[in-house]
């Protein structure tokens, strides 16, 4: 294992063999991956806790209160997630390892569907937080896409309603207290135990069950490589962790392994 900062061309060459000799990569990502493409996470300094309270995030609020969904979509419209958002060349490494025909899954806990625009074939993808691109009625389960919606919000809707049974719209995204899209996590878990190397990409690591996926990895023996900005609680647990900006460090590790490391 190599940690020190010094070790980091050792730790580089170790990670590129092990993807180099991988035939079933599942790589697991959070926020981290997208923070190149503009979008703040949310633990970072700058990230979006350090503006809101994490308490008024909760699926209850948002069901109870107008208020709630009104301060939920206004800030929707002022988050950059419906802009145009382009990949960065973290998700574009992703996708090439696609394209190397050795990537098992992208387990993602984003929203922000930039995997698939970078590439990955979106049966690959797996969102266990669910997608902003689309909206979903909480009365009739009716779902479509998030752009359809805005110029309504635009326009000054405050409290949208479905136009089919007037039930209460939401992103389909998982808030704090909603439970998680079953399926979703049932691949997740399914792949994350079945791959032999699980790369993790930009997550803190603390947002529970998703944060469990990468110990299911090393209970069936495969090795874990992380890639973060800073230190994470399970990084005494992992094979290599490499850290710094994912859109330098995988593009390298794809250049290696491209290379034949
Ligand atoms: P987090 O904010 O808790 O942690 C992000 C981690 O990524 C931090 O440890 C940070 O050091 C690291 N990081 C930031 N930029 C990086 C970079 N360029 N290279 C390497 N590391 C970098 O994020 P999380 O663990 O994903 O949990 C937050 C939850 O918020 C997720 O469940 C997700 O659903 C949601 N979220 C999604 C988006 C999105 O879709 N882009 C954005 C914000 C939050
Ligand atoms: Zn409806």
């Amino acid at each position: 294992m190599w940690r020190a900062e010094g070790e980091q061309a050792q730790a580089m060459a170790a990670a590129a063999r092990l993807l180099a000799q991988a035939r079933r990569i599942v790589f697991f990502t959070g926020a981290g991956v997208s923070t190149e493409s503009g979008i703040p996470d949310f633990r970072s300094p700058d990230g979006v806790w350090a503006r809101y309270n994490p308490r008024d995030f909760t699926f209850q609020r948002f069901v109870a209160s107008a208020e709630t969904r009104a301060a939920s979509w206004s800030r929707l419209l002022k988050s950059g997630l419906l802009d145009d958002l382009q990949p960065n060349p973290a998700h574009r490494a992703i996708a090439g390892f696609g394209a190397q025909g050795t990537l098992d899954r992208v387990i993602t806990q984003n929203v922000d569907g930039l995997h698939q625009k970078a590439g990955v074939a979106p049966e690959l993808v797996v969102e266990v937080h669910g997608t902003a691109r689309l909206v979903r009625c909480l009365g009739c389960e009716r779902r479509f896409p998030t752009p359809l919606l805005v110029p309504r919000l635009e326009a000054g809707e405050r409290d949208p309603r479905c136009d089919e049974c007037s039930g209460i719209l939401k992103l389909a995204t998982i808030s704090f207290g909603q439970a998680m899209p079953q399926e979703a996590m049932r691949e997740a878990v399914e792949h994350a135990s079945a791959c032999d190397l699980m790369v993790v990409v930009g997550s803190s690591l603390v947002v529970n069950p998703a944060a469990t996926l990468p110990l299911y990895a090393l209970e069936h023996g495969a090795p874990v490589i992380i890639v973060n900005r800073e230190p994470t609680r399970l990084d005494r647990h992992f094979d290599v962790v490499l850290r710094g900006q994912a859109g330098t460090i995988l593009p390298a590790l794809l250049d290696a392994v491209r290379a034949g490391a």
